[in-house]
């Protein structure tokens, strides 16, 4: 399997150069354009490194994955799909428009923006430092590490910044869906997506999903089963912004991507992967990371279809 992933790694570095890395706040323009890495960590525990697997990245929305978690531990799927859909958005990850023309304002699904912020404002804790703070535990639950924290000048960029993310919180408060104080919510969304992480750290968090909701390393539950099988769900539908059906074409499994470079891909019963590229497609997922997934998917049959 390491020189599959060598190879993939190899094959798909050649592409970094058609993508771009986000722009969109100063500090992730900074990212490496050509780096690429990646980690798979599989359910008995076995781990494989390749590449530029030391790169560090901001989780960005695939923290989002973990928000909704939190929120569904918290709330049960009942109150949480009350406020947020269950299917895919053929907008873009951050707009606006749905919202106002649905008659319920509910967000299309977790993984928009709208959707997450709206899941952030459910997790339990009655300020941002606090709903943060929960989602922060559980990040380092389904990574086996204590050390994650946020990289605060992303922070700090993405606060100064996110003038849609404050537009999308302020609508959807004065609609009624998020009964919260908007600026705490959003200050635990911005920190959520500002966590500085590696490949390792992901594909940890996707294997415990992989593995129905245990930890691969102690068997401890970490996500109750009815739960994980949710969260599959909406990755395998929602999660690669308005390329997640060429994705579950070519690659075929569960997954959530995010503007750092990052996509985190569950296997159901067998492995969780991460890489990373900073430079993105037009659509906003890391040009080569997806295809070193695809060439893993066809050489290892990942594919659940
Ligand atoms: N911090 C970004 C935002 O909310 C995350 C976007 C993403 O990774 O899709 O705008």
């Amino acid at each position: 399997m390491q020189s599959i992933l060598k190879t993939a790694i190899e094959n798909s570095k050649k592409i970094t150069k058609n993508g771009k890395v986000a722009t969109y706040i100063p500090e992730l323009a900074k990212g490496d354009r050509d780096a690429l890495g990646a980690c798979i960590f599989d359910i008995s525990g076995n781990i494989i490194l390749e590449g530029d697997y030391q790169t560090k990245f901001t989780i960005q929305s695939v923290s989002k994955v973990v928000i909704l978690i939190c929120a569904l531990i918290d709330n049960g799927k009942d109150v949480v799909f009350s406020k947020v859909g269950k299917e895919p958005s053929a907008d873009p990850f951050n707009s606006l428009v749905k919202l106002e023309m649905k008659e319920t304002h509910k967000p299309s699904n977790p993984f928009i923006n709208a959707g997450a912020i709206v899941c952030t404002s459910l997790v339990e804790g009655d300020n941002g430092i606090e709903k943060f703070s929960k989602i922060h535990n559980m990040m380092k639950k389904l990574a086996n590490n204590n050390d994650i924290e946020v990289n605060y000048s992303v922070y700090n960029s993405e606060k100064l910044t996110g003038n849609t993310n404050r537009a999308i919180a302020y609508y959807l408060k004065g609609a009624g869906i998020i009964e919260k104080d908007v600026e705490d919510v959003l200050d635990a969304y911005f920190k959520c997506c500002s966590v500085e992480v590696v490949v390792e750290d992901i594909a940890r968090m996707a294997s415990v999903i992989a593995n129905n909701g245990v930890a691969p390393w102690s068997n401890d539950r970490i996500i109750p089963e009815y739960i994980n099988k949710i969260v599959k769900a909406i990755m395998m539908t929602c999660g690669l912004y308005d390329r997640s059906g060429e994705f579950c074409i070519e690659v075929g499994v569960p997954a959530k991507s995010g503007v750092g470079g990052c996509i985190m891909a569950v296997v159901p019963n067998r492995m969780g992967i991460a890489v990373v590229g900073p430079a993105l497609d037009k659509y906003g997922n890391s040009i080569a990371g997806t295809k070193v997934l695809e060439e893993l998917s066809k050489e290892l049959n990942l594919s659940i279809f």
